[in-house]
């Protein structure tokens, strides 16, 4: 065990908005925050302590941000590996970059969860015109095609709906690997937020249910209404996970729910989650705070919902309404400092909060 105590600091690699609320919360507690991003004009850059503008790929950088903090941790799942490494040859990185490594690429993930008995989405590897023909007979069509690393929010997916368009649309992913992934005519989207301290405890918040809009999350909705038997089987795949991992900090596990009840993990992220800010004003200690506890070795915090909760995300514009957010009733606005309001960035959330087992049916 190390312990960052109050007055140490946190290094975070990645400045968006998680970078930035995992500093607001990190500052609760008394610690500081360094925060490591390429773009001058991060938003977590406003409420940190330190800041060092500069290509993951710095090694000097790296090096001189690894000498001010006291433990790294990352924001974002595309830290490339090289930075991850080089910060854990001098300070404590956390969650480890192995888990990062895995987590990284869609084929890893998944085979990782399969090998361990935990059930995903059907899946197979595409790297070459062989594999191709093997994943069409494995997983067939309906299908979703997506590049194992570096797709986030539908980036870098497509849709394949007959066996012959899969050449076609492995062609357009300019043929790098990728999984063919069966395609899921799912009820819902769920995910389970958890985290796992130095000493192993972990501490799991609600179920969530999430609705989309263009691949981009819209709406939260804590906690799911769904079964005891469903929720206790995310929180046991959720904790599975991160034993088997020997993870240290915040990760979230999303999943689809079929039509007959059972749960298909589809997407792992070793970082706090949108899915998950709602516990900022949901729980006494959000999924923020408990990240900066686990990776500072302090005990996890209770991670029970005092409040139901709908959060909804302002994307683009939407952020200019902010004054009639700000007049609602058991209403928490978050905004997240950025310049441009860009269609479908992600600007701010709202959270609306309700009498524990009121939330009406959104
Ligand atoms: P992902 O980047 O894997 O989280 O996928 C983004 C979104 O695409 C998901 O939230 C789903 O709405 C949809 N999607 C992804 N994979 C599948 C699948 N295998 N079957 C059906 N829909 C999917």
């Amino acid at each position: 065990m190390s312990v960052v105590p109050p007055g140490g600091t946190v290094g975070i690699l990645g400045g968006g908005q998680l970078g930035r609320m995992l500093a607001m919360a990190a500052a609760r507690l008394g610690l500081k925050c360094a925060i490591y991003a390429p773009e001058p004009d991060a938003p977590a850059f406003q409420v940190c302590d330190s800041h060092v503008v500069a290509p993951y790929g710095d090694h000097d950088a790296l090096v001189r941000f690894a000498r001010g903090v006291d433990v790294v941790t990352y924001e974002f799942e595309n830290v490339p590996g090289d930075a991850a490494t080089v910060l854990s040859g001098l300070k404590s990185v956390r969650p480890s970059p192995v888990a990062l490594s895995v987590i990284q690429d869609r084929f890893q993930e998944k085979s990782f969860a399969r090998e361990r008995g935990i059930v995903t989405t059907p899946f197979a590897l595409i790297d070459s015109d062989a594999s191709l023909q093997a994943a069409l007979k494995s997983v067939g069509t309906p299908s979703v095609l997506k590049t194992a690393r570096l797709g986030y929010d539908g980036k870098g997916q497509k849709i394949v709906r007959a066996d012959q368009q899969l050449a076609a649309a492995w062609n357009e992913l300019r043929r790098v690997p990728c999984i063919l992934e069966g395609f899921v005519d799912f009820t819902r989207e769920l995910s389970v937020v958890a985290a796992r301290g130095q000493d192993g405890q972990v501490a799991c918040f609600d179920l969530v249910e999430n609705r989309h809009e263009n691949h981009i999350l819209r709406t939260t909705l804590a906690p799911a209404k769904a079964p005891q038997r469903v929720k206790a089987e995310a929180a046991k795949i959720a904790t599975q996970l991160l034993g088997a991992f020997d993870y240290v900090g915040v990760m979230a596990v999303e999943m689809f729910e079929t039509k007959d009840g059972r749960l298909l993990v589809n997407e792992i992220a070793p970082r706090v989650h949108n899915s998950g800010h709602w516990t900022i004003d949901g729980c006494a200690v959000s999924q923020f705070e408990q990240h900066v506890r686990a990776v500072a070795g302090w005990p996890l915090g209770d991670p029970s919902r005092h409040s139901d909760a709908v959060m909804t995300n302002l994307l683009g514009p939407e952020a200019n309404a902010w004054r009639e957010y700000a007049s609602g009733t058991s209403t928490a606005v978050h905004l997240y400092g950025k310049g441009e309001a860009r269609p479908g960035r992600k600007m701010g959330h709202v959270t609306r909060l309700f009498p524990l087992g009121l939330r009406p049916d959104a």
